[in-house]
């Protein structure tokens, strides 16, 4: 019998599964089964990942978390105030943002999206951040600006490509990856590149921060709590950034009195990008089925990224596709029939994930039989041919859902509950609560992933512990989270930070 609750229905309160479909259910709640004493050993496997990787595993050793020092050496209260502009490149368009702090949790902000055409994409990187100045300059001139003339505005630099970081306004760009592919910047500075680029146009603006997401969205969710411990990203992928004591960052190879100097002038604590997502590429605890390694195997990036792949949004719909057709060949599910969208590799989004499960949760805005909601996903969705159907079918495809959705929270959980344990030494005692400021569509809109993530939080940390983490959505770490680094980067500078400069 599988130890992990159930949020639908009982199965047995709905009506009789057959005896096949039913004994093949128990076999995939077996497998994905996560009972206690397995989210404990994870949560000790990672708070070890953790520290190999703060003391600094070789680089080309990829069996540990990267633990990237971001050089942020201050986290908002929410009583800062200024102008600062946002640049966020690696989505879909150029953004840029003119975030004004008010200084009471409250921001206002002007943005525009800008489009980076395919030549620019694959032409020589001047030509790119040339464009990009242009875009600053284009929105300076149209949309901004609140600020004084006479003073240089900030600008934090999200980039979202693989760069060395090497202070808080220098990083080298490792490699390209979606679709970008610009000559002459492999191992460039890309905040030089900027700030040359802006430079040449006389754009009275300096890059004072280079941004990593998961970083932005820690440094906004601070901002409007006035306090956090941990920025997480639950979306396409799975990140997350928390607050650690520099004398912990033993890579980073701090001399003593360097120490000594960050901590008079209160600079004690630095963000890391743990890149949590590719914890246990080893495989030493997490629980791998069938299904995870078929998943993996067909990836772009075989044996990488193994946590990532049991709890993002890229994967979760693939895996719970994966178990579904395995049902179908087993002869005990929609008859034995399975559909063009089923059989196509990434065919099932997670997003159907929570429209499998939605019509189960109570008060759901969806009224009426929760089966035949089901049904109508399954038909309309997948394609699947309404004779095909049965009641039963459609209680095991949401069940299905909600085994593989659920592992996924509960191994979430863990990260949130190494996080916790991690920092004790520094937050025990303490009776304020523990910020956890997380981003991203699973987190937003999948049915009940806070109750479970937190369910397993309270049987991992205990009740009184679990208690303490406040889960709060934490939204645009690329527009107001990016702004507040270049705050807190041009505060750290006046602060005499020695993390600032390149040196
Ligand atoms: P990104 O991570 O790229 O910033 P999102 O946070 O929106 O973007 O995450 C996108 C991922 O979330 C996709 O993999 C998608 O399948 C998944 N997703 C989108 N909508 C939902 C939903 N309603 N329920 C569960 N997952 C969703
Ligand atoms: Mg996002």
């Amino acid at each position: 019998m599988a130890s992990s609750p159930s949020y639908l229905l009982p199965r047995t309160s709905q009506d009789e599964l057959p005896a096949a479909l039913d004994q093949a259910l128990t076999d995939v709640e077996n497998q994905f089964d996560t009972p206690t004493d397995l989210l404990k050993q994870i949560t000790d496997r990672m708070l070890w990942e953790f520290n190999k990787g703060l003391a600094g595993a070789p680089t080309d050793d990829e069996s540990f978390m990267p633990m990237i020092p971001s050089y942020l050496q201050q986290v908002p209260h929410g009583t800062e105030k200024g102008t600062y502009l946002a640049l966020d490149l690696g989505g879909t368009n150029l953004r840029v943002c003119e975030v004004e702090l008010l200084g009471d949790s409250k921001w206002r902000m002007k943005q525009q999206k800008y489009k980076v055409s395919e030549a620019l994409k694959v032409g020589e990187v001047t030509a790119l951040f040339d464009y990009i100045a242009g875009s600053v300059d284009h929105f300076l001139t149209e949309i901004g600006t609140s600020a004084s003339e006479d003073e240089k505005l900030h600008l934090g630099f999200t980039f979202s490509f693989p760069v060395q970081q090497t202070a808080i306004a220098a990083g080298t760009l490792m490699s390209w990856t979606k679709g970008f592919e610009c000559k002459n910047a492999i191992g460039k500075d890309v905040v030089q590149l900027l700030q040359d680029a802006l430079d040449r146009k006389h754009i009275h603006v300096r890059c004072s921060a280079l941004v990593n997401d998961t970083c932005g969205t820690l440094m906004a969710a601070a901002y409007e709590r006035g306090d956090c411990l941990c920025g997480g990203i639950f979306g396409t992928g799975t990140n997350g950034a928390y607050v650690e004591d520099i004398d912990r960052l033993t890579k980073m190879g701090f001399q003593a009195d360097e120490l000594e100097a960050n901590k008079r002038h209160g600079l004690d604590k630095m963000v890391v990008n743990t890149e949590w997502g590719a914890f246990d590429n080893e495989r030493t605890v997490l629980p791998f089925t069938v299904f995870d390694s078929r998943v993996d195997r067909i990836s772009i990036n075989p044996r990488k990224q193994a946590y990532e792949k049991m709890i993002s949004g890229m994967y979760l719909g693939e895996v719970t596709r994966n178990v579904l057709l395995h049902l179908v060949d087993s002869q005990v599910l929609f008859k034995g029939y399975s559909t063009r969208a089923l059989n196509a590799h990434y065919g099932l989004d997670t997003a159907l994930m929570s429209a499998l499960e939605a019509p189960f949760v109570p008060n759901s805005t969806e009224s009426g039989d929760p089966l035949a909601a089901v049904r109508d996903v399954l038909t309309s969705s997948l394609g699947l041919a309404p004779a095909l159907v049965a009641d039963a079918d459609c209680s095991a495809a949401a069940r299905v859902s909600e085994v593989v959705g659920t592992r996924g929270c509960r191994l979430a959980a863990c990260a949130i509950a190494a996080t916790v344990r991690q920092t004790e030494q520094t937050t025990q005692g303490q009776e304020k609560e523990l910020v956890f400021g997380l981003d991203g569509s699973l987190v937003e809109f999948y049915p009940r992933f806070e109750q479970r993530v937190r369910d397993a939080l309270v049987e991992i940390l205990g009740a009184d512990q679990a208690k303490k983490v406040k889960i709060a959505l934490a939204k645009d770490g690329s527009g107001v989270g990016a702004a507040l680094c270049a705050q807190a980067a041009a505060a750290m500078e006046s602060k005499g930070a020695t993390t600032v400069r390149k040196d």
